[in-house]
């Protein structure tokens, strides 16, 4: 099933599976992080404007406000990558990421990839490989 994210840079309308399934990935990710990192943070639905959560995740998650900075800056980033094709970020040479956010998305990728591979979620263990 394809998911509009209804982009607010460079849409086209053209339905995207990579940028739906790695708009979903990070959706998935910060969601696993905050949930178990900021359990003491308040913590509330996020909005990213252009982007439909509710389309791209069952049960967006609620997050600390940091990890929905962090959420939309990653969003708007993906959305907006130059290259094509499009490396995986974590080996790309020209990391469009603000340095906080770069550091913040590496430890968010490798603490959740851990859970929930721990957890039984194999399919992100092969989505964490194969990008
Ligand atoms: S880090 Fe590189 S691959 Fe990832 S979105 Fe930015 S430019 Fe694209
Ligand atoms: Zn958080």
């Amino acid at each position: 099933m394809s998911i509009s994210t209804n982009q607010t840079v460079g849409d086209n309308n053209a339905p995207d599976p990579a940028l739906n399934r790695d708009l979903r990935t990070l959706v998935t990710f910060v969601g696993v992080y905050c949930k178990h990192k900021h359990r003491d943070l308040e913590r509330s639905s996020v909005n990213i404007k252009g982007f439909d959560l509710a389309a791209l995740s069952k049960r967006p998650p609620e997050l600390c406000s940091d990890c929905a900075k962090l959420l939309t800056h990653a969003f708007v980033k993906r959305a907006n990558c130059p290259l094509k094709p499009k490396p995986a970020c974590k080996h790309c040479e020209e990391h469009c990421y603000h340095r906080t956010y770069r550091a913040q998305i590496q430890q968010v990728m490798r603490y959740s990839g851990r859970r929930l591979v721990l957890s039984g979620r194999l399919d992100y263990l092969y989505h964490l490989i194969s990008k």
